[in-house]
């Protein structure tokens, strides 16, 4: 067995020309992985379109049925970032079903990954800075629903706060949310998580690992989580668009080796969805997405998962 692996053609949904939002990266990746040989066909699962009960564990019906119609107000749209499409609606909620099965996956098989995901600005009620609706949470709670999982562990990368995903969770025990993020950066109100990590711009490798090693193995053991939810955004990069730390693709790489090992050398299995990274070079980008695929490959074979 090799790591499984999530995607789905519908991950890219046509967005107008020059818009700055990076669409098909989720299509570049998938390829990336099979020229490489990180991944082959068969490794790679595809997800459905939850059903909408499972969105509304987390979002207002009337969020719901407002962005899934296309009948969201001006601003609500704006805030969001991305132009309404049908098509798009149904990238979205693809998405979400991804982080499912990735989530699913990783229960079985102690490591799986998504090739999208990780739109943790999403709030129960709106979305904002390109999230819709807030995968991570949704998995969480859909888990949950099924049984399958009692307590939940998000550990948030991305450059950018959690902050979705802190309000969704905020008073609820049982999802102990962790990120470590730039802290002048986007979004400009800070919600509160369990745990925050504030971390001063222009941050480099060392110094961040030395932070992540200070923090993740005590909270694995204060947590003890059935799951890590494990939101790896490269844009904590220092050539990327909207980040403001200055990690390098090794730095990367060391942290995604760091994560995974961290977590699974415990037993804890780990779902892992891409998050944010923006950059006009969509070919280094791709590269930095993939490399939390490279790192998950080696750790699933190093632990002979
Ligand atoms: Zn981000």
């Amino acid at each position: 067995m090799n790591l499984p692996i999530v995607y789905n053609p519908g991950y890219v949904a046509p967005l107008p020309e020059g818009h700055r939002f990076p669409m098909s990266k989720f299509r570049q990746l998938y390829e990336l992985l099979l020229a490489d040989g990180v991944a082959h066909p068969e490794q790679f699962h595809s997800p459905e379109r939850p059903p909408q009960e499972w969105l509304e564990l987390v979002h207002t019906p009337e969020y719901v049925q407002a962005y899934c119609e296309g009948t969201l107000d001006a601003k609500a749209q704006r805030r969001i970032g991305l132009p309404w499409s049908s098509a798009l609606v149904n990238r979205t909620c693809t998405a979400v079903g991804g982080t499912i099965l990735t989530a699913q996956l990783a229960l079985s098989h102690g490591l799986a990954c998504n090739t999208a995901g990780g739109t943790h600005h999403a709030f129960p009620g709106y979305g904002s800075g390109f999230c819709i609706f807030n995968d991570l949470a949704i998995a969480a709670r859909v888990l949950q629903k099924l049984d399958l999982v009692h307590k939940v562990l998000i550990v948030d990368l991305d450059v950018h706060q959690g902050d979705g995903t802190a309000f969704i969770f905020q008073n609820d025990p049982s999802v102990f949310t962790f990120s470590m993020h730039c802290e002048v950066n986007f979004p400009g109100t800070k919600q509160q998580s369990d745990l925050d990590v504030p971390l001063p711009v222009g941050m480099e490798d060392d110094a961040y690992l030395q932070t992540l090693a200070k923090y993740l193995p005590d909270l694995l053991s204060n947590v003890l989580p059935d799951l890590v939810l494990y939101d790896a955004g490269v844009d904590p990069h220092a050539c990327d668009r909207l980040g403001k730390l200055a990690l390098t693709d090794t730095g990367i790489f060391r942290r995604e080796m760091q994560v995974l090992s961290t977590c699974v050398s415990s037993g804890y299995p780990v779902a892992c969805v891409i998050g944010g990274g923006y950059a006009d070079d969509l070919k280094s980008l791709v590269w930095r997405h993939s490399l939390l695929h490279r790192a998950a490959s080696e750790v699933y074979r190093h632990y002979r998962l």
